[in-house]
């Protein structure tokens, strides 16, 4: 089957869910995905729920957890170049269906990864692979480079009202 690239951006929430979606989906139909996830560490929920699909999700952290302020640390670009080099490993290995390389768009925004990293990536895919990217302020020249573009635009967003995330909802 022909693999398209997806990108997921904007403001609005919705974009990691979507991720988890496909990828879910996906393995509903007994295609292997690899999710690479950037910036972030840890059991977020989905993490712990994507375990009961190990036999076809695999989810890798290449964050450290902490978020991005400034200046990143050397630590965090550390971690970011080794996710670069897993996605490409795993690319060339021809064993995944879809690739998803969550906040990618965040990775590139912080100067961890490079954009044009990402533009090669997305430029030497095989022909087969489903690629998605997610993040808010994906580059206009990722958005050129897609073959699908969905922005979540917030509409209205709780955590204007002060809520923090949820446990089972955000993370
Ligand atoms: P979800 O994971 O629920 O699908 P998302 O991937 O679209 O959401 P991100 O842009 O990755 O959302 O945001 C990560 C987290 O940042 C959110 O879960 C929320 O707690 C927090 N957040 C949401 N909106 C804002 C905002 N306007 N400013 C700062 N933080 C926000
Ligand atoms: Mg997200």
């Amino acid at each position: 089957m022909k693999g398209y690239i997806q990108v997921y951006t904007g403001n609005g929430k919705g974009k990691t869910t979507c991720a988890i979606g496909l990828s879910v989906r996906a393995a509903g139909a007994g295609l292997r995905v690899f999710i690479a996830q950037f910036i972030k560490s840890g059991d977020y929920s989905e993490v712990k729920a994507l375990k009961r699909f190990s036999d076809l999700i695999t989810l890798k952290q290449f964050g450290t957890g902490r978020f991005i302020k400034g200046k990143p640390s050397a630590e965090d670009i550390r971690s970011a170049q080794e996710g670069l080099r897993m996605i490409r490993q795993e690319i060339s290995s021809g064993q995944y269906d879809m690739i998803v390389l969550e906040e990618a768009n965040v990775a590139v925004t912080c100067g961890i990864i490079r954009l044009e990293d990402l533009l090669d990536i997305m430029a030497h895919k095989p022909d087969n692979l489903e690629l998605v990217i997610t993040g808010r302020n994906a580059d206009p020249k990722i958005i050129e480079k897609a073959d699908l573009v969905t922005e979540m635009k917030e509409i209205k967003h709780y955590y204007n009202n002060g809520v923090q995330a949820r446990i089972g909802i955000e993370k």
